[in-house]
């Protein structure tokens, strides 16, 4: 099997497994083990390095790390790689985009800064209202496209895992498409697609109980029928869905069996945090207004805040309580939050300089948060986020040092990426 067929197999599988991303199945083609020597290896809280380091990769996983001259004699590698004393570190995962969309706001950005309230950029036809619009209007294959594009400026910046979702059609013919439509985006990078149609209430409906009943009535059924998506997702927030009317509409998709993740305290107290909490979601995302008390329930439960502060720096809000989170110990996350209205950068870079310089999180804490931490907000940590043993092979292996990493807003370290032992090739 070529390398692209493999790669074409491995999106398929992650896509179509239900419950999601189940390990990648043994594949014979590629059940060769590969060596991987003479490097400096982070350790997992990328406190420090250690040098000499070596590991071997079998059907697409690590079975091996250790110091290179300590390799297991019954393990014999046939082929070899020497990384030159490069230091290597799980790839990055980006657990929260809105990725799907069509159209652009960039003119309304300059209205909103030149004073022009919400209320009346919509009223003008703007908003997310008009990706609504653009994105029910778009063919398939100019979605898939410009979506192709984003994922792969993620992928030059050594993003292997991309969580994508959808929520600019939010109606269920153009929901169902954009869902299709992230099927087809091509690998290497695994795609997480997460169902996002309780993102506004369309103009079909006037109430968002209502329209809250009909997503999960009609379309949540179909997601479930055609294994569209496995993960659920609503913007909660007071005057949007209410958590009160949400709690209803979350319980039932947990019982069609998805996943919970919600957009929760971005702009108050709403009681989405509270929400995530106690219906154990995956994650509860923005999470800027928090008490002590939630921060302190949220050390205490298996949900992970991810935090997205190149949203909070566009917003202009304040920015999320990492510092009280991890000290808290809590597991933080961090993500984009790309989208083309209130996050339209793809930077990890500048996610992570804003965590350091705002939220006063150290650069080992930002690393953990762009790999294991955004590993278990998808639920994927048994499978990838770290280099250990069973865990998917995926790398970054470069000459530079940690340190200049989540350093320079817009700039990534020159750096190779290894997806299931695999280099990507990238223009
Ligand atoms: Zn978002």
């Amino acid at each position: 099997m070529s390398k692209k067929n493999s790669a074409m197999k491995r999106n398929a599988e992650t896509r179509k497994s239900v419950p999601p991303n189940k390990a990648t199945p043994k594949n014979k083609a590629n059940s060769s083990q590969t060596l991987f020597k003479n490097l400096k290896l982070a350790a997992q809280d990328f406190k420090s390095t250690q040098e000499k380091m070596a590991f071997i990769i079998e059907n697409e996983k690590f079975v091996w790390i250790g110091p290179q001259n300590k390799i297991p004699k019954n393990l014999k590698p046939q082929k070899e790689h020497d990384l030159k004393n490069q230091l290597v570190f799980p790839s990055f995962i980006e657990s929260h985009t809105h990725s799907i969309f069509a159209g652009s706001r960039a003119a309304e950005f300059e209205m909103r800064n030149t004073g022009v309230s919400y209320l009346e950029i919509a009223q003008k036809g703007g908003g997310i209202l008009s990706t609504m619009r653009k994105t029910r209007e778009a063919l398939p294959a100019d979605l898939l496209k410009k979506t192709q594009n984003h994922v792969d400026q993620f992928l030059k910046q050594g993003v292997s895992t991309l969580e994508i979702k959808s929520g600019y059609a939010l109606d269920l013919k153009n929901e169902i498409k954009l869902l299709q439509v992230v099927q087809k985006l091509k690998g290497p990078t695994r795609f997480i697609p997460t169902f996002l149609g309780a993102h506004a209430l369309p103009p079909e409906f006037k109430t968002h109980a209502e329209y809250l009943n009909y997503l999960a009535t009609k379309v949540l059924p179909e997601i479930k029928k055609q294994q569209l998506a496995q993960r659920v997702d609503i913007f909660i927030e007071n005057k949007f869905f209410e958590a009160d009317t949400a709690e209803k509409f979350l319980i039932e998709a947990q019982k069609q069996g998805f996943q919970l993740t919600i957009h929760a305290n971005q702009l108050s107290l709403s009681g989405g945090v509270d929400l995530a909490l106690k219906l154990q979601a995956q994650s509860a995302d923005h999470a800027i207004h928090l008490t002590d008390d939630l921060v302190k329930k949220f050390s205490q439960s298996k949900t992970v805040a991810v935090l997205l502060p190149a949203a909070d720096l566009y917003m202009k809000c304040a920015y999320p309580p990492a510092r009280k989170l991890l000290d808290a110990g809590a597991t933080v996350a961090l993500a984009t939050d790309f989208n083309p209205g209130t996050c339209p950068t793809q930077d990890l870079a500048l996610v992570g300089l804003l965590a350091r310089l705002e939220m006063k999180m150290t650069l080992p804490e930002v690393f953990t948060a762009y790999t294991k931490s955004a590993a278990k907000a998808l639920g994927i940590d048994h499978e990838e986020g770290e280099i250990a043993v069973n865990k998917r092979a995926n790398f970054i292996s470069t000459n530079a040092d940690l340190e200049d990493f989540f350093y320079s807003a817009g700039y990534t370290p020159d750096h190779l990426l290894f997806i299931c032992g695999d280099r990507v090739k990238r223009t």
